[in-house]
């Protein structure tokens, strides 16, 4: 039943001139598949390697069950260990591979041998016992590496961007293999990864992490519907973003005029103030477009410069009339017919379009580093 609660850990290296980690707090629950998603050098190492007791922090606790972790010692702490490169040792078989930690950790024969059967047979490779490291594939080593995790007996399975190494197309097989397997077993997962993708396909929760800290933590739907600031909103799916100055507010919605003397949008945010600088920022997917002569209050004109075939859908790139471009994903074919050049209308449905507050440099917001 591992819960898990980090408060106020901060980590530095070189001297406190890199701050890994910048006072980082976060509940993990019982039986939850979380995820830490950030890029690279955000510090999502460092923090599992913390809570795993591999790294000291400079500063804060980790709680395991309302305990410290640092009163319990190491080979009580029960935490089965994933990482990138497998790390397998080459001179064993799969097998002992297996049962490697329980033989560290002394344990009977009986149990050392009914623990790395049940762990191979959870990951498909009873098969393979006898096999050594260079006979297997990438996703057959990382199987390995799972299955001698879930061997240590462990409840709570940190995983180093598990599947990092592997190529595209057994990526997505492999999250689904192993989202299941946690659940099956009842395990609680804290998951490192720079990928959104298998964030939102694999995780209860994703923490999103910049630059040591944790700018948001909620479901999948949760940061793709509501992300809480212009990184977060960048980060997790393909957005737009403008920029514009609200010149109008009543109760429910907000009209905005977007820079150099743009088109008007209107937004469902009301919590800024007449002549206040704004960005806006509004998913690709989320934009309908309509013909020129079927406007509403929701539609912007527009000038298609850019169409590309992407299969099942097309990406337009398109012009406003104060020369910002704006990208929009529709459903291929598309209801009406289009081509470069043509006037069309944008429809940007109020709900869809969030509001943030113009930040001291939009492009440091909108570096995904
Ligand atoms: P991530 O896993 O998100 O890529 P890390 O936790 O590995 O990030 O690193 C966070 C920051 O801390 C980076 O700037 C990295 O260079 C630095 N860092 C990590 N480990 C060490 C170390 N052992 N010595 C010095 N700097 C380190
Ligand atoms: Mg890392």
């Amino acid at each position: 039943m591992p819960h898990i609660v980090i408060k106020d850990i901060r980590k530095t290296y070189d001297k406190g001139r890199v701050i890994a980690n910048d006072d980082i707090d976060l509940e993990i629950y019982d039986k939850e598949y979380l995820t830490l998603l950030g890029p690279s050098g955000c510090g999502k190492t460092t923090l599992l390697r913390i809570i795993a007791g591999l790294a000291e922090p400079d500063s804060g606790e980790i709680y395991f069950n309302g305990k410290l972790l640092t009163d319990i010692p190491p080979e009580d702490r029960d935490i089965g260990m994933v990482f990138q490169h497998f790390e397998i040792f080459p001179f064993l078989d799969v097998w002992d591979n297996v049962a490697y930690s329980g033989r560290v950790n002394k344990w009977k024969k009986d149990k050392i041998e009914d623990e790395t059967l049940k762990a191979l047979k959870m990951v498909n490779l009873t098969n393979r016992a006898g096999d050594f490291p260079e006979e297997l594939s990438d996703p057959e080593l990382q199987r390995v590496g799972i299955a001698r995790a879930l061997a240590t007996g462990s409840k709570l399975l940190l995983l180093d961007e598990p599947l990092g190494a592997l190529d595209q197309r057994y990526r997505d097989e492999f999250r689904h293999e192993l989202r299941k397997l946690v659940n099956d077993l009842g395990l609680t997962a804290i998951h490192v990864t720079h990928d959104q993708d298998e964030a939102m396909m694999i995780s209860d929760r994703i923490a999103v992490m910049r630059k040591g800290i944790i700018f948001q933590v909620g479901t999948p739907s949760e940061l793709y519907v509501k992300p809480n600031c212009i990184f977060v909103a960048n980060f997790i799916g393909e957005s737009n973003f403008l920029e514009g100055e609200i010149s109008e507010i009543n109760n429910s919605h907000s009209i905005i005029t977007l820079r150099s003397d743009g088109p008007k949008v209107i937004s469902a945010n009301t919590k800024y103030k007449i002549g206040q600088r704004v960005v806006l920022s509004i998913r690709k997917e989320l934009i309908k477009i309509k013909p020129i002569d079927k406007g509403n209050q929701y539609t912007t004109e527009a000038v298609i410069k850019e169409i590309t075939f992407l299969g099942s859908y097309l990406r337009l790139n398109c012009e406003l009339a104060n020369g910002d471009f704006v990208e929009v994903k529709v459903t291929y074919p598309t209801k009406f017919p289009i081509k470069v050049e043509d006037k069309i209308l944008l429809k940007m449905h109020p709900k869809n379009l969030l509001t943030f507050e113009y930040p001291p440099v939009l492009a440091d917001e909108l570096a995904l580093e």
